[in-house]
């Protein structure tokens, strides 16, 4: 479905509105070869009326020969901004930058974001941007969420289609996305609405279970078959199952790094306009799959890097699994169960 300049333009304010832009300040816009040329159009005209003095950054293209996908996320770590001094300049010194390339994972985000800059990463669809367009409740329901996970030293998921997990928390930061970078230093991702942290190294225990409908990101399909997953020590020790588990194994064994098998950050999605079935809907290279990882009451886990919490695991593969129909507890109190939202302050219905 496509949408119309005026209504994006309209959109773009809103959020870049509540990311906070005044007049005078410096707005980049990050972009590569395949950024999607109507939201970079109308990003620049809702910056321009909000006041924003403006530049473009493009960057060539990167990892095509070594990624299995063109999914960005299919191969993370370095981007065209290693040893890009110009690029790191001009990002460094702006007050706000649109990301319509995808930095995230580089250790040069991180760095830019450690001089003040806000960021806000945007490279789903217009359509899916508009139909996700955060809003205050979205926002303080995952702050809500945050609030409590801050305080959580253990997370356990069940499920009843056999998901029995536990890790310790509490020696990595929280990844909160609720669409709106209006902080200095603060990422932010649009669309979203999911918080997430990463499990104490070595603590990830117990078996995790993908049942038939959910979803394995970057490959962009439904599972068949039931995939299960054994975690020992913080690390993915066997996959088991039919063609679905078969295929994992042989994608994740393809990046030939024993870090692909990290647990990486964990959570659950407060996204109730994100849904299980829209990725379903589209070409697996339209879209990144925001809807996957933030829809309403799933339980979210992922492999590989932890970069992005400060970490030093720095590995290209990570997969991000969202499951439904799970349990999820902090210290024993549910955030979820079943799929369904518990804490009211979280509940978006
Ligand atoms: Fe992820």
């Amino acid at each position: 479905m496509t949408v119309s300049d005026t209504q994006f333009i309209a959109a773009w304010r809103t959020v870049l509105a509540g990311c906070n832009l005044k007049a005078g300040e410096q707005v980049t816009l990050l972009t590569s070869t395949d950024t999607n040329p109507q939201s970079l159009r109308c990003a620049t005209v809702a910056a321009s009326e909000l006041g924003g003095i403006i530049t473009t950054v493009e960057l060539p293209p990167m990892n095509g020969e070594v990624s299995l996908s063109r999914d960005k996320l299919a191969y993370v770590g370095a981007t065209a901004l290693r040893g890009n001094k110009a690029a790191m300049a001009a990002l460094k010194s702006s007050d706000l930058i649109i990301d319509l390339m995808l930095l995230l994972f580089s250790p040069e985000q991180g760095e830019i974001l450690e001089s003040g800059s806000r960021m806000l990463l945007a490279v789903e669809p217009p359509e899916v941007l508009l139909r996700m367009i955060p809003t205050e409740d979205d926002r303080r329901r995952v702050l809500a969420a945050t609030d409590r996970l801050k305080r959580a030293r253990t997370m356990t998921a069940t499920s009843r289609a056999g998901t029995d997990f536990t890790c310790a928390l509490g020696d990595y930061p929280i990844l909160t996305e609720y669409g709106l970078a209006d902080l200095p230093g603060r990422w932010d991702h649009w669309p979203s609405g999911f918080l997430a942290t990463w499990s104490n190294e070595g603590s990830a225990s117990g078996r995790i279970v993908i049942d038939r409908g959910d979803i394995i990101l970057p490959f962009k399909s439904y599972v068949q078959d039931a995939v299960e997953l054994v975690f020992r020590d913080g690390y993915l020790r066997e996959i088991n199952g039919g063609f679905d588990a078969e295929f994992l194994r042989e994608y994740m064994e393809s990046f030939d790094d024993p870090e692909v098998y990290a647990l990486s950050h964990i959570g659950w999605g407060l996204q109730p306009r994100a849904k299980w079935t829209a990725m379903g809907l589209y070409d697996r290279e339209a879209t990144i799959g925001m809807d996957a990882r933030a829809f309403y009451g799933n339980f979210l886990f992922s492999t590989g890097p932890n970069t992005e919490a400060g970490g030093t695991r720095d590995t290209p593969c990570h997969m991000d699994i969202p499951l439904r129909n799970c349990s999820v507890y902090l210290d024993g109190e549910p955030m979820v169960i079943d799929g369904k939202v518990i804490p009211p302050d979280q509940r978006a219905d």
